[in-house]
């Protein structure tokens, strides 16, 4: 079981870096184990995202102490398991470093809905601002668990994001489509500032179409495809383009 994860985990940290979401050996990305729910597996330190392995991959527990694996913690453990504590909902968290999501932290804007990727924050995209600095120690992770509260995405101000979600493809997805809302955001800032949005009456549906579990699937699978076909590597059989591997629950006809 734990080899399926560790291959989820895997295949997770390439397409963040695919996805422009590598800071060199920075950010990182944890599994919590179904069968030990105080237990999760995560990136170690010292090696880039893209460079996980059955090996390297290390286990912590809720305390956040390295329980297995040779290779080092990272210092921000604490964001993956305060958040894990809090929220048993939690399988799965990341924290990375993308550019754009940065920058716009910067301008101390709200997102807003003028893209279907920012649609899927229109509920409000929590802003953690009591340290611009890393998160090294509990207290730090429980405050920003406690911001994070009962949502699934985040923003470190003048730092970073954090994602939290019920699968690995949940928690990636929900990186890369806030990285893209903070994007088109900016473009739209820097083109004069935005003037035209999602309607307010078609929101609440719009959010929930782009937000599928179906959707956060397919997409995890079509992007490790595409880091697979452009090394030229074999793709995994439980990622490749069948019908069979499709969950097709959310298309009307079947
Ligand atoms: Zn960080």
């Amino acid at each position: 079981m734990t080899d399926t994860l560790r291959e989820k985990l895997i295949n997770g940290g390439r397409v963040l870096v695919d996805e422009g979401q590598g800071d060199y050996v920075w950010g990182h990305i944890s599994a919590r184990l179904s069968d030990n729910p105080n237990r999760f597996l995560m990136k170690p330190g010292c090696l880039g995202l893209e460079e996980l392995t059955q090996d390297n991959i290390i286990t912590v527990d809720i305390e956040g102490e390295k329980i297995a694996g040779d290779w080092p913690r990272h210092n921000e453990v604490y964001i993956h398991s305060e958040i894990m504590r809090a929220r048993p909902d939690v399988m799965a968290v990341l924290h990375t470093h993308p550019e754009h999501a940065i920058a716009f932290s910067s301008l101390g804007k709200p997102l807003q809905a003028m893209s279907n990727d920012g649609t899927m924050f229109s509920a409000g995209v929590p802003v953690f601002s009591e340290t611009t600095d890393l998160i090294t120690d509990q207290p730090r992770g429980k405050s920003v668990a406690k911001v994070l509260g009962k949502g699934n995405a985040m923003i470190l101000r003048n730092h970073g994001i954090v994602t939290a979600g019920r699968s690995v493809e949940e928690a990636v997805f929900l990186a890369i489509k806030l990285e893209r809302a903070c994007r088109i955001q900016l473009l739209a800032e820097n083109a004069g500032g935005p003037k035209l949005f999602v309607k307010e009456e078609e929101l609440a549906a719009k959010r929930a179409r782009t937000n599928r579990g179906d959707s956060q699937g397919n997409a995890f699978s079509y992007l490790v495809r595409r880091w697979h076909l452009r090394c030229g590597c074999d793709v995994p059989k439980q990622y490749q383009a069948t019908l069979e591997n499709f969950d097709r629950s959310g298309y009307k006809g079947g």
